[in-house]
């Protein structure tokens, strides 16, 4: 392990373009859990696809008492160790972006600008109109639950919706694109937290191993990648990140 510890440091340390892509595993030391680990967040709902949502009232509801659940953790959670040594990155001047597929919004709450993060999945911090796209903040929108709106809507009519991606629903455009151009450019790419199993963020280290990047992976599980990643690291994300972020830190 230390060996990997220092091999991957050391890259680190040396790579003008160092793209780091995150997934829910970053954020389960924060008490958020993840998709698909045991106790995590399939375990407990269902889930509810997009055309659920726009034709169903029953599916707004149980979406919102989903996304209510969830405030539990998030409202308490903040960024840990994981976070805390990629924002070190940042500060240290070697962070080139930052892809995540989480909707946690704990990345920006580590320091890290909104300019270096791309979003590829969202944020459930924020609530956003599905007529007329109007964006408006977690707390108004749990304003308007409290009142008594279980599904709240738009003055447009328009269906409210935290604003991150769900399944059968596009992915955004101009962070897709974006995430697939950086990823392709980067020397070195790091993979933090995720099972790369969720399309087409998952294809974000093929870009970058097909552009000759040092593929790196720190996960608790498996991932379709580990046999051609350089550096497979078992181990929680916060001490691993913390371990190598202290080998580059002067
Ligand atoms: P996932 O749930 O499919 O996989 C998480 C991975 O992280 C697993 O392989 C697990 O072994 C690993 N893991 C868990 N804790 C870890 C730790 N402490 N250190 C290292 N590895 C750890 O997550 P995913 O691949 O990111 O995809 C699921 C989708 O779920 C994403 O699209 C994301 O949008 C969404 N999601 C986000 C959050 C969040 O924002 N925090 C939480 C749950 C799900």
């Amino acid at each position: 392990m230390d060996e990997k510890i220092a091999l991957a440091a050391e890259k680190i340390k040396t790579s003008k373009h160092l793209v780091v892509f995150t997934g829910a595993g970053i954020s389960t030391e924060s008490g958020i859990p993840d998709y698909r680990s045991q106790g995590g967040i399939w375990d407990k709902f269902k889930p509810i696809y997009f055309d659920e949502f726009m034709s169903s009232r029953t599916a707004r509801i149980n979406y919102w008492q989903q996304r209510l659940d969830m405030e539990k953790s998030l409202s308490v959670s903040k960024p840990n160790a994981g976070h805390l040594s990629i924002a070190k990155l940042h500060e240290l001047g070697i962070l080139k972006v930052l892809i995540t597929q989480n909707i946690d919004g704990l990345h920006e709450a580590s320091g890290i600008p909104l300019e270096k993060i791309i979003e590829l999945h969202g944020n459930t911090r924020r609530v956003r109109c599905m007529r007329c796209k109007k964006l408006i903040s977690w707390e108004k929108a749990k304003q308007l639950i409290d009142a008594g709106d279980k599904a709240p809507v738009c003055p447009c009519s328009g269906y409210f919706k935290p604003d991150t991606i769900s399944f059968g629903q596009a992915m955004p455009v101009e962070e897709t694109r974006k995430a697939v151009i950086l990823s392709s450019k980067s020397d070195v790419f790091i993979v933090v937290g995720s099972t790369l199993l969720v399309q087409p963020a998952a294809l974000m280290p093929e870009y970058a191993k097909n552009s000759g990047a040092f593929l790196i992976i720190i996960n608790l599980s498996d991932t379709p990648y580990d046999k051609v990643c350089d550096v497979l690291i078992r181990g929680k994300a916060g001490n691993i990140l913390e371990r190598i972020v202290k080998q580059i830190t002067p």
